[in-house]
């Protein structure tokens, strides 16, 4: 066994070492998936092997019950080309994306599912398109074979707006099977149900972003982990995208610009108020005007605050970002 911290030195390629590092890494978070695991390693390897790609494959088990874990180990143990990431206990999709991510070493990222629902030959396909020059290569399951009303319907409506917030029209946000230029993931930082987001934190840090139709297939085994309640869970992902997107580096020209109208709407206001209370001797003291001039000057009072605020804040966000989202157990195989 290893301990985190020399995996940690292993996982830098130091530059006389770069040749030997994998070209492409396939990343697959797994949750009990005990009877596509079998297939799923070789279906993987296949392409990419007929396509001279000098490959690893990791997967990252996200505290299956189901036997996967063990299945996992043992198949690393005996293949030089799959490495086994196995997660403390069930933290979700994301963070163990995340957490394959970290340990990939490849210059190019591939991403899907381990339930067999992505058709691993299109890897390849993939590959070449992200080659041609683009950063971020997104599957879109034209035909996708999933219940229409719970997860089509759902997912065309949050495609649309995932699209029309973020200013990436993508088809399918919600398609794991995905290719990456390493360096696009490297400092994305994942929280919540955020991976499918990531073409949109990837946009908003500059990169070039295209999408190709996939294959899709119905689930052979298993059940989904997902059902009508992530709906909820990715729409308040969206508002934290959005306000990522807004305010990553500069908080106080947004809070600052409606802090400054406010208040200098309630100073006009007061002015106003002053000018006829004082020269004109009317009372001022039942006036509505009063309380919204009032209400406008402390509204942006707080509105500036909350910019000062938020610049700290992101300062820190920016500059002090260690610590991880998941833990790791134990790496097994592939030369580890
Ligand atoms: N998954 C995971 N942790 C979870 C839930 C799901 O690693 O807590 C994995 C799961 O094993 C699969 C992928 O994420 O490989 C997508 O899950 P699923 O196929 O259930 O989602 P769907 O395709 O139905 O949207
Ligand atoms: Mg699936």
């Amino acid at each position: 066994m290893i301990n985190e911290s020399s995996i940690q030195n292993l996982a830098v390629p130091s530059p006389s070492l770069t040749s030997i590092f994998p070209e492409v890494s396939v990343v697959i978070p797994i949750y009990n998936e005990v009877k596509s695991i079998p297939q799923l390693v070789e279906k993987i390897a296949t392409p990419l092997r007929e396509n001279q790609l000098n490959y690893e494959i990791i997967c990252v088990d996200d505290g299956s019950q189901d036997g996967s874990t063990e299945i996992l180990r043992d198949i690393a143990l005996k293949r030089n080309d799959l490495k086994t990431i196995i997660l403390r206990r069930n933290y979700g999709q994301t963070p163990a994306m995340a957490a394959g991510f970290k340990y990939a070493q490849g210059r190019i990222i591939v991403t899907l599912d381990g339930d067999l629902q992505n058709d691993p030959a299109d890897i390849p396909k993939l590959i070449a398109k992200l080659n041609e020059g683009y950063d971020l290569v997104s599957g879109w399951r034209k035909n996708r074979q999933d219940n229409k009303l719970t997860r089509l319907l759902p997912s065309k409506i949050a495609n649309w707006l995932i699209g029309r917030v973020t200013g990436v029209q993508l088809h399918d946000y919600g398609c794991s099977l995905k290719a990456y230029r390493a360096e696009v993931v490297a400092d994305m930082n994942l929280y919540g149900e955020l991976h499918r987001f990531l073409p949109a934190l990837a946009y908003i840090e500059g990169a070039k972003i295209t999408e190709i139709p996939v294959r899709h297939h119905p689930r052979q085994y298993g059940t989904s982990k997902y059902g009508l309640g992530r709906t909820f869970r990715v729409i308040l992902d969206l508002l934290t995208v959005f306000f990522i997107k807004k305010f990553l580096t500069r908080p106080m020209h947004v809070f600052g610009l409606y802090g400054l109208i406010s208040m200098l709407l309630g100073t006009g206001f007061g002015i106003y108020l002053t000018v006829i209370k004082l020269f004109y001797g009317e009372s001022i003291g039942n006036r509505p005007l009063l309380i919204l001039a009032v209400l406008l000057f402390l509204a942006g009072i707080q509105l500036l605050s909350f910019g000062v605020l938020a610049e700290l804040v992101m300062r820190t966000y920016h500059e002090s970002q260690k610590r991880p989202i998941y833990r790791i157990r134990e790496i097994i195989g592939n030369n580890s």
